[in-house]
């Protein structure tokens, strides 16, 4: 039996990386625009780790499909971390790429190269429609730029140089972002995860 796995998102833009990334496995993949009813799940976890968890538990329980889910984001070290988990509304609950851009780089004024270290993280979590779940974590080490560059991607792509290229994210390629990415790194152990505990394993997804 085709495992049906339940991607806990609406965001296109995610929907299709996932997908293609899965695409050579045993699985259907579905998102939550296939699913109706799903509920809105309040992501007020402290951590990368427990926001994502918690999205896959409830979707996976709610909906008993087997279902994948992640969170990730930008962390700053001259910035105690920051914006961390709060990276899309750092700019506030208005906030869009352009406001975090700005002021990601109006807190940066004056650092030198060296101090504008940074990585994206992106944890992804899987959970049987009993409620187990198991979380994989993927990170790309980098640095702020001083402006932005290119137009690929989105988020704070424009400014993430990451380690051993002078490019931003933002003028990298799709494909070529995906192999280096934090989601990419966490997509393969993802892979990985799914194949040993999930397919196959029971027809319906359940960790038995
Ligand atoms: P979420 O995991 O989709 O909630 O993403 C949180 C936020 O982190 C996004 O809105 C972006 O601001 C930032 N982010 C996460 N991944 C990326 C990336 O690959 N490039 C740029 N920004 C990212």
């Amino acid at each position: 039996m085709t495992l049906k796995l339940l991607l806990a998102s609406r965001n296109q833009h995610k929907i299709e990386e996932l997908q293609q990334m899965l695409a050579d496995l045993n699985i259907k993949v579905i998102s939550l625009n296939d699913v109706s009813g799903a509920p809105v799940i309040e992501e007020d976890g402290q951590t990368f780790s427990e926001n994502a968890s918690k999205k896959a538990r409830l979707t996976a329980m709610y909906t008993g499909f087997t279902c994948l889910a992640d969170d990730s984001g930008l962390v700053v070290d001259a910035l105690g971390g920051q914006p961390g988990i709060y990276s899309a509304r750092f700019a506030g609950e208005e906030a869009d790429d352009q406001k975090n851009n700005r002021k990601l780089l109006q807190m940066l004024q004056g650092l030198d190269a060296e101090k504008r270290q940074a990585r994206f993280i992106c944890v992804i979590a899987i959970s049987d429609p009993r409620g187990n779940v198991c979380t994989v974590e993927g990170k790309c080490e980098g640095r702020i730029d001083y402006k932005e560059r290119g137009t690929g991607g989105f988020g704070y792509d424009p400014l993430f140089i990451p380690d051993g290229y002078t490019r931003t994210f933002g003028e990298f390629s799709s494909e070529e972002k995906n192999r280096i990415s934090h989601r990419g790194q966490a997509l393969l152990k993802a892979r990985t995860l799914l194949e040993q505990k999930f397919i196959g394993v029971s027809g319906n997804g359940l960790i038995i």
